[in-house]
């Protein structure tokens, strides 16, 4: 089969492959329909993120129809259209039985390794390094679904791929983000990043009951999708100065609750961005994180900061000491998909939400290598990148 493998920083490159067999008797196999590019993935483009090896195929956003279930497997069967969370989960470990599903305790054959970085093992993932898992993702044409009992959600026939795809990761991820935030009436939302993540965040954040939404980005394209579809209010941070634009907009208290959906790679100007990217070029620096340390220092005392975007490591010039005197709460984790994704499969059904606003480009897969050129340049005003293996 085809699929698109990661061979090295920049280079992608849609491959043969040998196709994935049931290993367990949990396991189905999905021919995928519908599969999406994360900005997470550009981390792994980027050759951020280490414990990554030539051959390993990309790809945590997919759906498709079953076409081989395992012997255990007692709640799918072949010809069910699903989509699959992309935390990998056995549903029954102290984790999973209390719905923290991304801190699955069995499912990453690797932990020994996450567990020198992170001191514990997250879940493993879909096609996210070998540090979790280093299990085949989903830009392929089949993809074998360990727990596919726990990790799927069927979908019914009249939601387009397009409508559901995005339960496999993006939407929940924004939905947690917001959910994290304990808005209460009133409450105004600030959200760095006018990515897919930070799009379902200010939808969500305003279908959560805040009043005021604030988008901040610096693409005028990414902006004007925000004001259009979420109901947020936008702001340019390279046209001014965030902190202070944060203040006037809230009387000066600062908003109740920021969100960064940015992570790792944020774009700084001046100085302090030269310094994050020397250290992150020289290893002495995990991640550029220049958008946590603005939603510390602008969010209101006694705020949350929540922290759905990823980051790798070991981190310079985080103001803790604006954390602890400003008593802010801290929420922040990898998405716990499969809690969320019945909710908010409610919630596209019953027309509060359609997803599908976020697709600006729908590609053949063979076409993966130029898709992550125009997502990772923002070329072509590209937000979100749908690859049709099929
Ligand atoms: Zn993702
Ligand atoms: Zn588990």
């Amino acid at each position: 089969m085809k699929a698109n493998c990661w061979f090295g920083k920049r280079d992608v490159q849609v491959v043969d492959v040998p196709e994935p067999a049931i290993l367990n008797s949990h396991d189905a196999i999905v021919k995928i329909t519908s599969t999406a590019i994360c900005g997470s993935d550009l981390h792994l483009y980027n050759g951020l993120v280490p414990t990554m090896e030539k051959g390993d195929i990309l790809g945590h956003e997919f759906m498709g129809d079953v076409v081989e279930v395992g012997s255990a497997v007692t709640k799918l069967k072949t010809g069910d259209r699903v989509v699959v969370a992309f935390p990998i989960s056995c549903g029954n470990c102290f984790f999973c039985r209390r719905e923290l599903f991304s801190l699955c305790e069995n499912t990453n054959p690797n932990a020994w390794l996450a567990q020198k970085l992170f001191g514990h093992s997250p879940a493993g993932l879909y096609g996210y390094t070998h540090m979790l898992g280093g299990f085949a993702g989903g830009q392929a044409e089949y993809v074998r679904v360990p727990f596919a009992d726990v990790g799927t959600l069927k979908v019914p026939d009249q939601l387009s791929d397009e409508q559901v795809l995005f339960l496999s990761d993006i939407f929940p991820t924004g939905y947690m983000a917001a959910e994290n935030c304990n808005i209460q009436a009133g409450d105004t939302v600030a959200v760095w990043g006018c990515g897919p993540v930070g799009q379902f965040a200010m939808k969500s954040a305003l279908m959560l009951g805040a009043e005021r939404v604030i988008g901040i980005d610096r693409f005028p394209y990414r902006m004007n999708i925000a004001r259009k579809n979420t109901g947020a209010e936008v702001i340019n941070y390279e046209k001014c100065d965030v902190y202070e634009t944060l203040m006037d907009m809230t009387g000066g208290l600062g908003p109740d609750a920021c969100i960064d959906a940015v992570g790792m790679e944020a774009h700084v100007p001046g100085v302090i961005g030269a310094y994050d990217r020397a250290k992150q070029a020289m290893m002495l620096e995990a991640d550029r994180p220049h958008v946590l340390r603005q939603a510390i220092l602008a969010c209101r005392k006694g705020g949350t900061v929540s922290i759905p975007g990823v980051y790798g490591g070991f981190d310079d010039k985080i103001p803790l000491g604006a954390l602890m005197n400003k008593a802010l709460t801290f929420k922040t984790g990898q998405t716990h998909v499969q809690h969320y994704l019945e909710p908010l499969l409610g919630r596209i059904s019953s027309g509060e939400i359609d997803p599908s606003f976020i697709v600006t480009h729908e590609m053949p897969l063979e076409d993966a290598p130029r898709a992550f050129e125009l997502f990772l340049n923002k070329q072509d005003d590209c937000l979100k990148v749908v690859l049709k293996p099929h």
